[in-house]
């Protein structure tokens, strides 16, 4: 029996291998398609954090702002102090993959798990690897294969409870402004999310977030600034953007997408994934020390995600139901009010693509009438 099965090896489940081989666990990580990184489902956009916990040469741009498209046509452009990391996805995955088998995880490619179930001295998935069934036992499994989580599904009775779909392209349009991304705001461009255009050198990616109906309508509205003509490749995928009640249980636990621990304003997942992960290690670093592979052992998991994500994820997820909801009406009032260059300077004294609250909170602290008129808009 080995100590850790993950199952996925998006940037959660791969660093989180790396961090429990480190620690000199036992892991076998599985992976359903036959290369890792591919199909990509991302934009890219990280911030350094995310580098400092993975060894990548994944970045091809950095932006340090954004030009934010209201539907009165009109913009405003916010600039931060450090950069915004521009990365290829799929480069990105594979570099993680890396400092997990270097760590000395075992790891398979083309292996689909299929079913798991626990028992009071293991826990078990089936897979098909290469079109074989096999079987694994493990002290213990963690579900790290995204929004539709074989292990969340076999083992955990709930679902993430709001999913944003995304349609996506890559573009040969090139952006002018390489330093800054596009972001587009309104009825036009989406319904309860946005629409954004990347600038990742002579690619573009162009893209939109939508909650209530499909993006792809959205998307062919947004892209006829670019042109039908430039799309290099279609991409798409969908986000988890409330987490679960509940990410951990008898000797197994979610990280990242699996578990809906992703950032509701953006849509940003990769940073709190690996952040998950980092808690998933210590909290089955303990559970073996303690011999005690229990929901109530392995609840300091959830305990500590939370006390590092927590507060912004539900702080951002209420922003999001407020956002979601405004009308067009509302957004252009918003850009009166956000356009003024008091405003301006606190957005960028205070904008972190991670901790996006941040923002909201100065914005309070220095000009506390302007956040209300801002939460009564509906
Ligand atoms: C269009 C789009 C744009 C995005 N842009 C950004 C962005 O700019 N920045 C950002 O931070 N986030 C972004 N995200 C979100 C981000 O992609 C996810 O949050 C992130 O990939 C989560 O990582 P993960 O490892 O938890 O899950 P995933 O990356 O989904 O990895 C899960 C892995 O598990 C594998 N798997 C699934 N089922 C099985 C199975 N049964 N057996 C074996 N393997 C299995 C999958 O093949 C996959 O490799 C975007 C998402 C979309 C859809």
């Amino acid at each position: 029996m080995i100590d850790a099965l993950i199952v996925g090896a998006g940037p959660s489940g791969s660093y989180l291998g790396h961090l429990l081989a480190e620690k000199g666990f036992s892991v076998k990580i599985l992976e359903e398609h036959r290369e890792v990184g591919k199909p990509v489902e991302c934009t890219g956009l990280v911030s350094e954090r995310v580098f400092k916990m993975a060894r990548s040469r994944s970045m091809v741009n950095t932006v340090s702002g954004a030009n934010v498209f209201f539907p009165n046509g009109k913009s405003i452009h916010i600039a931060k102090g450090e950069k915004t990391i521009v990365m290829d996805r799929d480069r990105f995955d594979k570099d993680v993959a890396a400092m997990a088998i270097g760590s000395g995880s075992d790891f398979s490619v083309h292996a689909k798990a299929i079913n798991v179930r626990t028992s009071t001295d293991e826990s078990l998935v089936t897979y098909r690897e290469d079109g074989e069934k096999k079987e694994i036992s493990a002290r213990v499994v963690i579900g790290a294969d995204g929004i539709n989580s074989v292990v969340r599904r076999d083992l955990f009775s709930s679902r993430p409870g709001r999913v944003i779909s995304c349609y996506q392209v890559d573009s040969a349009a090139e952006l002018e402004d390489q330093d800054s991304v596009n972001v587009y705001v309104g009825s036009d461009s989406s319904s309860g999310f946005f629409g954004w255009a990347t600038p990742s050198g002579k690619i573009t990616r162009i893209g939109v977030g939508s909650y209530h109906s499909p993006a792809y309508k959205y998307f062919l509205r947004i892209n006829k600034k670019f042109g039908k003509d430039k799309i290099l490749g279609i991409n798409g995928g969908s986000i988890p953007v409330k987490y679960l009640k509940r990410t951990y249980t008898d000797r197994a636990l979610l990280v990242g997408d699996a578990a809906g621990i992703v950032k509701p304003l953006s849509g940003g997942g990769i940073y709190t994934g690996m952040v998950s992960s980092t808690h998933a290690a210590s909290a089955i670093e303990s559970a073996f020390d303690a011999e005690d592979f229990s929901a109530r052992k392995l609840s300091s998991y959830q305990k500590e995600w939370k006390r590092e994500l927590g507060r912004e994820l539900w702080f951002d997820g209420v922003v999001h139901k407020i956002f979601g909801g405004i009308s067009d009406r509302k957004f252009n009032a918003l850009y009166d009010v956000l356009s003024k260059p008091e405003s301006i300077d606190i957005i960028n004294g205070s904008g972190d693509i991670d901790y996006p609250s941040k923002v909201v909170v100065s914005l309070f602290l220095k000009r506390p009438g302007l956040v209300s008129r801002m939460l009564l808009m509906r």
